[in-house]
């Protein structure tokens, strides 16, 4: 079986978010579709290990705010490299509380939905959620980000609890460095935008304080790519 025909399947980039009492959180998945029109109905897989899971199965609502392609990696990292368990990840975040009481977020998204549970499917890791749509709207205008823009223009990587991870083959002869947290690689031909580091910046000549632009590991996280 080649696994890389799953490359070829096309996803989008959402925050999940839920809350549980007065607590938020949300994490990202590219996993979320939209199953039937009438009433409208989505479904979203989320791994069963993330704290976004639990607060869905307790409150049994959840909201998708569709990320924008401007949408940095230090952001997404936010959502997808760091646990609720550890840090508040809405702290300093523009959001708004949606009808469900889920948290909707303001910056770096294109639009929300919000959705109530009416069924669930065992998926091993992952529960898929299905959900009827109760309010949805529009933020801003823009380009919604795909997750093939994802790894190709912002060269960000899965982490190992979605669905769609699959262990990568190391590159031979580039000199690049991958973080051992997070898995994003720095590309030297590329640098880091984001992070005010210029294309063609070798690993070794970046600042002493320059961290992953995905999770925010320091420079001794990372390691050559052989
Ligand atoms: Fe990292």
């Amino acid at each position: 079986m080649n696994q890389k025909a799953l490359y070829k399947v096309s996803y989008g980039m959402y925050i999940i978010s839920s809350k549980k009492k007065d607590r938020v959180n949300g994490q990202i998945a590219n996993t979320l579709f939209q199953v039937a029109s009438q009433p409208p109905t989505v479904a979203v897989s989320i791994n069963k290990k993330n704290l976004t899971h639990q607060f869905i199965k307790e409150s049994g609502v959840f909201a998708a705010s569709i990320l924008s392609e401007e949408a940095p990696l230090s952001f997404i990292g936010r959502f997808g490299f760091k646990s609720g368990r550890d840090i508040d990840k809405f702290k300093q975040i523009s959001y708004k509380i949606g009808k469900t009481g889920s948290p909707l977020v303001l910056e770096n998204t294109l639009a929300y939905l919000e959705a109530e549970v009416i069924n669930e499917a065992d998926a091993g890791t992952h529960t898929i959620f299905i959900a009827r749509l109760v309010d949805t709207d529009l933020i801003q205008e823009g380009a919604p980000m795909t997750y093939a823009f994802y790894h190709k223009v912002k060269r960000g990587m899965a982490p190992k609890t979605a669905p769609t991870y699959i262990k990568e083959e190391k590159k031979v002869g580039m000199a690049e460095y991958r973080c051992t947290v997070c898995g994003y690689v720095y590309d030297p031909e590329e640098g880091d935008p984001d992070g005010g580091i210029k294309p063609g910046t070798p690993f070794e000549n970046l600042p002493e304080d320059w961290v992953c632009p995905v999770c925010g590991a320091g420079k001794a996280k990372f390691e050559k790519e052989i």
